[in-house]
């Protein structure tokens, strides 16, 4: 194809898209979620995600040190108004059923959303990131990961009936990381999905849509402080 028939061809392209009718407009408006989930697939593919240099020490300018042992024993400090990238995410499931919100229960607090899932279903990272923790606990989480993401949050994955990544592990958003279950404290298979800043928990919620299968915003920014500023916080 010559030059000038290039040129000719893209006109003509851009005529068609300028009179797209007023109809098919607004059901390109009513497609936007879908859009914006399509942009961050193709970030991913014009390699602006994470290299994985970013991913062997994620979020260091927040965590102090980085241990494989304890879902709350990530030391660092996050300011107010910390503002978390949550462009780049995935579902973890695609379920949309709450089985149980965040907040208190049964005279304590429940530190994370219950999201209906079936024994085997497939659970998967949130975020790039790196896995911090593997592990078993009766009588709580049953089989659960803790992954810490650039960031600066960590996510929790409870309840599983199968872990599929390694500690130290780095993962892709999207990617599988363990299998829906129903172990240690937990009645009727579901995800225990937490999120955490420093150790200290965040109400999913506030960042996942999960009925919507999508995100509250591109960012979320904490309207208080998290961690403690410590004098090795580097
Ligand atoms: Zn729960």
């Amino acid at each position: 194809m010559t030059l000038r028939n290039i040129k000719k061809t893209l006109g003509a392209l851009l005529l068609t898209t300028l009179t797209v009718s007023a109809t098919a407009q607004d059901l390109i408006a009513r497609q936007a979620p879908i859009d914006r989930r399509m942009k961050d697939v193709s970030n991913v593919s014009l390699g602006t995600s994470f290299a994985n240099a970013d991913l062997n020490d994620p979020a260091a300018n927040i965590y102090t040190t980085w241990v494989n042992k304890g879902h709350k024993n990530a030391p660092g400090y996050a300011a107010a108004g910390t503002r978390i990238d949550l462009r780049g995410f995935a579902m973890p499931t695609p379920s949309r059923k709450i089985n149980s919100p965040f907040g208190p229960r049964w005279g304590r607090t429940h530190e994370g959303l219950d999201i209906k899932v079936y024994i085997g279903d497939t659970i998967c990272a949130a975020f790039d990131g790196k896995v911090r923790v593997v592990d078993y606990n009766a009588n709580g989480y049953g089989y659960y990961v803790v992954i810490r993401h650039p960031n600066g949050l960590e996510t929790l994955y409870g309840h599983m009936s199968k872990q599929l990544v390694k500690p130290d592990q780095i993962v892709r958003a999207g990617q599988p990381i363990g299998l829906g279950g129903n172990t240690g404290r937990s009645t009727g298979s579901h995800l225990h999905f937490e999120t955490r800043l420093c150790g200290q928990p965040i109400n999913p919620a506030l960042m996942f849509d999960f009925e919507h299968q999508d995100v509250t915003g591109d960012f979320f920014t904490t309207t208080r402080a998290y961690g403690e500023q410590t004098a090795s916080r580097k």
